[in-house]
């Protein structure tokens, strides 16, 4: 049994599984109720596809795009920037569960989708090591490899690990500037394997400027891949 696990064992034996959104109780860990998790504010698709660049409120976020598509499932703001956040600041890993069933059930909606297409590998944003080692564990690896393990016919193997490394111990993102945040991450990045010719998918947690993800874009592009898309947990409104 591992740590996590362990720690996840004693939550659900001392803490009663109630819905993180009306308090009915559900089974296991703190999770959305089927009622909750239907009426949970999940971003629309495009009514001419799945890349959530097709929504000019979506696509004017970003100065610049390096990457050819987007799926998020919501956008960052209560409740799920309260989840994201404790699960990533304050250590709360059994958020992860509700994050995993948004995540997973806006996948579910996008893969019945005409357009949807799987990449030829799937990377998930890495931590610096010495991130990692503070905060034990990947944030977005803990939720989005679960949920995608959870999509029928979802091939495993298109999960990449170690191609994609951070060279750099960049300072957090969250209180810089945009040009702040692009500076912190030059040369950031590097990249471990053949990925010429290559659709890459980048799954990141937040999308705020788009900084980190085209820094990572321009990367693999200069490395040859011939697409990038990103998929993302939530993306920062621009009121925000
Ligand atoms: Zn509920």
């Amino acid at each position: 049994m591992t740590v996590l696990s362990l720690i996840e064992y004693f939550f659900d034996n001392l803490f009663p599984s109630h819905c993180l959104m009306c308090n009915k109780t559900v089974k296991h860990q703190p999770k959305l109720c089927t009622d909750c998790l239907s009426y949970f504010a999940k971003l629309p698709f495009p009514t001419n596809g799945v890349n959530f660049l097709l929504k000019p409120n979506i696509s004017r976020l970003f100065k610049e795009i390096y990457f050819e598509s987007l799926f998020a499932v919501s956008w960052y703001q209560e409740p799920s920037s309260h989840w994201l956040s404790q699960l990533k600041f304050c250590n709360k890993i059994h958020y992860r569960h509700v994050l995993i069933q948004i995540i997973q059930a806006q996948l579910m909606v996008a893969v019945k989708n005409n357009n949807w297409l799987w990449p030829d590998m799937i990377i998930i944003m890495p931590l610096h090591l010495r991130r990692y080692k503070m905060r034990g564990f990947n944030q977005v690896d803990q939720v989005w490899r679960k949920a995608l393990l959870s999509i029928p016919g979802f091939d495993s193997a298109l999960i990449k690990n170690d191609v994609l490394k951070r060279k750099k111990y960049t300072k957090a993102q969250t209180n810089l500037s945009a040009k702040q945040r692009q500076k912190n991450l030059t040369s950031a990045f590097s990249i471990h394997a053949d990925v010429k010719n290559k659709t890459i998918v980048i799954i990141d947690d937040v999308i705020t400027t788009g900084a980190t993800v085209n820094e990572v874009s321009l990367c693999f592009k200069h490395a040859g891949a011939k697409q990038v898309w990103v998929w993302a947990t939530c993306i920062t409104p621009l009121d925000k």
